[in-house]
């Protein structure tokens, strides 16, 4: 098969493995930039151009598509959509997940678990709002924020005020969140490939740091999940309507709690702690995705 992996470098290690995996497999590969993919529309007649060549006949596409290239990035999947690529992300999920809200508000329309969450405009209503969620340590984070970033820990009535107006002031939008305290910095990280999950790791926070985050030197190591867990992680990633999915995860008093559903989830980390081939669950997956019968024939 003709593979194309959307990603803004190829020498990063995510791509670069998924473009191994690939090839032993067997498949054609080629690592597109995203934003040198350009494109024309016309009534059933989909064009896509790289570099000066058309791009034609490719048969997958493994999006790779970073937060900051959501926009052009999606633009660019689905034209590969219109043009009978398969994607294991389709581009409207990959939207959907960006936005935090949106997916919390679908994923509780499920019933999923997730930490108690507010959402409000008006400064008005800060005191209210805030009296909706109890009592702090709450945690502010931007809606689209990655890694950490932009996700804060208020430990008071005043810290957690302060920073929803120095949000409300930037006119970012955000979201508060009760502390889940027992979770005690630690979270889980679910790698959801179709309707399994293919690997997981434990990531703890370091020293004086609530987040797990990775980036922001939080260590992995592996982890075996409840059934409680892998359920979660599958439901949440199939209400979001991904195929590839890095489902976040906060042990807590009450079961499994949903942080994240990352549309986009790296590879290195969870490969490292689970000694598990992730990017060749990746490509198996979606070849066989091309395979499927029930899907849209190709419209090029
Ligand atoms: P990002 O998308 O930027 O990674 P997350 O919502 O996943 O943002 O938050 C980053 C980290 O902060 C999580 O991995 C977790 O360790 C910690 N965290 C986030 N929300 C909570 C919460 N409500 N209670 C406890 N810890 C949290």
């Amino acid at each position: 098969m003709k593979f194309a992996i959307l990603s803004r470098n190829a020498k990063l290690y995510s791509t670069q493995r998924l473009a191994e995996a690939a090839r032993e497999r067997g498949h054609v590969v080629r690592v597109l930039d995203p934003l040198r993919c350009y494109m024309s529309i016309a009534p059933g007649r989909f064009q896509m151009r790289y570099k000066g060549k058309e791009l034609a006949g490719i048969d997958a596409v493994v999006p790779r598509i970073g937060a900051s290239v959501s926009f052009y990035g999606t633009a660019v999947l689905r034209q590969f959509e219109l043009m009978g690529a398969y994607s294991p992300n389709p581009s409207d999920a990959i939207l959907r997940a960006r936005d935090k809200l949106r997916c919390h508000q679908m994923l509780a329309g499920e019933g999923l678990g997730l930490p108690l969450t507010v959402f409000g405009d008006n400064p008005d209503d800060t005191t209210d709002l805030m009296g909706m969620l109890g009592k702090p340590p709450h945690v502010i984070k931007l809606n689209e924020g990655t890694q950490g970033n932009g996700v804060i820990l208020a430990e008071t009535t005043s810290a957690s005020r302060g920073v929803i107006e120095a949000f409300r002031g930037l006119y970012a939008n955000f979201l508060v969140q009760e502390f889940v305290a027992e979770a005690k910095g630690a979270d889980l990280r679910c790698f959801v490939v179709g309707d399994r999950v293919v690997a997981a790791m434990r990531r703890q926070a370091g020293e004086g740091e609530f987040r797990s985050n990775l980036h922001r030197g939080g260590s992995a190591s592996p982890v075996e999940l409840t059934e409680a867990e892998i359920d979660t992680a599958l439901r949440a990633a199939r209400v979001m309507g991904l195929g590839v999915a890095g489902v976040d995860l906060l042990r807590s008093n009450s079961g499994p709690l949903v942080l994240e559903v990352n549309s986009s989830p790296g590879l290195e980390g969870i490969e490292a702690a689970s000694g598990v081939d992730v990017a060749g669950a990746i490509v198996e997956f979606t070849a066989g995705g091309v395979l499927r019968p029930s899907r849209t024939p190709r419209r090029r």
